[in-house]
């Protein structure tokens, strides 16, 4: 596999290798990686992308999760150029901006009010720093394995460090406010919270990395339940789940509203940006006025790029197409109907390794342990979740170097992502790179 790969991708080695004398690793986000080395892509279109050999993949890596229309929507990539040729930084309000808001009230059923950022990272800090000026409290709350971004007090928990002890370069102070709760484990998120310390919790409401370790039935009622009890602002992590699960992000699909909303990725339409929404009263403490009027310390929240006028133009359109269509809805069933398919192939080649997943994304379960499982009735919450979680690299690598040579580019985790873009042909193509 590795020499048809390397015979198939000379010139991505050979970038590579120089891009080895600039960027640690070669690469510039660390799910970037791949051993022996990545292609390097500079195009794509729809559901494809090529790599600098001109080889095509079908991509279910799909922008990190960005791009639920795939690459170039014409009407995006249209707004993109408008908004290009009218300036790209004005350090002042836009239309474009106003705009772009009044879509995210519009679609997010707990959004009143919102405040863009450059990145899923700096709105899970924000929202975070919202929390604790709203509530007084320090601590904060969040889920074994779960990913919210890089910032310090989101790295514990997340692929190591599942004791809480703080990751390197973080300060001990600041991993000792982060209480950390195993995937799923209401009575002791219950518990943790019943000291009435704890400023926020977080949860991405479709389970860890889009339900790689998935979310059990009633866990979000009973969390806003007793978040509601205990005056704990009750964070939604969307970054991925957002305008994807449907129109209004996971909230709306299992009917439960969160007081805050962190946004990214698809909500500036291939474009960097993020975003923080939620309930007027808590985004107040970034209201100069409110502030005043009200007696306490308003939050500081600059940022160059914050609701830039390029991603805003990119984020409109977006909203609009998946508001207006069934973009969600096709990328939900292109996956159930590829997660059905590969679990049927496993089965029919004996294959210990099963599909599994909600909404539009797939799930490789490598059965690292060995178990006897039926790829067709696998259920992930039979196996203990650091089973879910465990990829070795290795492994994982070649999974993926072997798709890769067959035309297909899946996610790290390994699985991906479906966009309203794929066809029943990349659906063919999949399939047979996977047999
Ligand atoms: N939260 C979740 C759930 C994410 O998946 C990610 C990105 N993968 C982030 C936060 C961080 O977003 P960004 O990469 O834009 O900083």
């Amino acid at each position: 596999i590795i020499a048809e790969y390397r015979d198939r991708t000379r010139r991505s080695a050979e970038q590579a290798e120089a891009a080895r004398s600039v960027f640690p690793s070669g690469i510039t986000h660390d799910a970037r990686h791949l051993s022996p080395y990545p292609i390097t892509v500079d195009q794509g279109k729809g559901s494809r992308k090529w790599d600098i050999d001109g080889n095509e993949y079908v991509d279910y890596f799909g922008g990190h999760g960005a791009l639920l229309l795939g690459h170039c929507h014409p009407r995006v990539t249209a707004a993109v150029k408008e908004a290009l040729d009218d300036g790209t930084q004005f350090a002042a309000s836009t239309t474009r901006e106003y705009r772009w808001g009044k879509a995210v009230i519009g679609m997010v059923p707990s959004v009143e009010r919102v405040r863009f950022t450059a990145s899923g990272t700096e709105a899970t800090l924000l929202a975070l720093r919202l929390a604790r000026a709203y509530t007084g409290r320090s601590k904060l709350l969040r889920f074994t394995s779960y990913f919210h971004g890089w910032h310090d007090h989101m790295t514990n928990g997340y692929s190591s460090h599942f004791d809480g002890t703080p990751t390197a370069g973080v300060l001990p102070s600041i991993a000792a406010d982060v209480v950390l709760v195993a995937p799923n484990d209401i009575e002791g998120a219950k518990a943790a919270l019943a000291g009435g310390d704890i400023a926020a919790v977080i949860i991405e409401p479709t389970g860890a990395s889009f339900g790689r370790v998935p979310i059990a039935d009633g866990v979000l009622q009973a969390l806003r339940e007793a978040t509601a009890a205990t005056g704990t602002i009750l964070i939604f992590d969307e970054v991925i789940s957002g305008f994807r699960c449907s129109p209004g992000g996971a909230q709306q699909a299992y009917g439960v509203t969160p007081d805050l909303t962190t946004m990214a990725k698809i909500v500036a339409g291939g474009l960097p940006g993020g975003a923080v929404g939620g309930r007027a009263d808590i985004l107040e403490r970034i209201d100069f006025e409110a502030a005043a009027d009200k007696g306490f310390e308003k939050i500081a929240h600059p940022g160059t790029f914050n609701a830039n006028p390029v991603s805003a133009a990119a984020g409109i359109a977006a909203l609009d197409i998946i508001a207006t269509s069934d973009a969600c809805d096709r990328a939900n069933a292109y996956a159930a109907e590829l997660r059905e398919r590969l679990n049927r192939l496993l089965k029919a080649t004996g294959m210990p390794f099963a599909a599994y997943g909600t909404f539009s994304g797939f799930h490789l379960f490598l059965n690292v342990e060995k178990r006897s499982i039926d790829p067709v009735t696998f259920d992930p919450f039979s196996v203990p979740w650091k089973e879910l979680k465990a990829s070795p690299a290795n492994l994982v690598d070649r999974i993926r170097i072997a798709m890769m040579i067959n035309g297909v580019d899946l996610s790290g985790w390994p699985g991906g992502l479906a966009s309203a873009a794929h066809t029943e042909d990349d659906m063919a193509v999949t399939m047979k790179a996977f047999e």
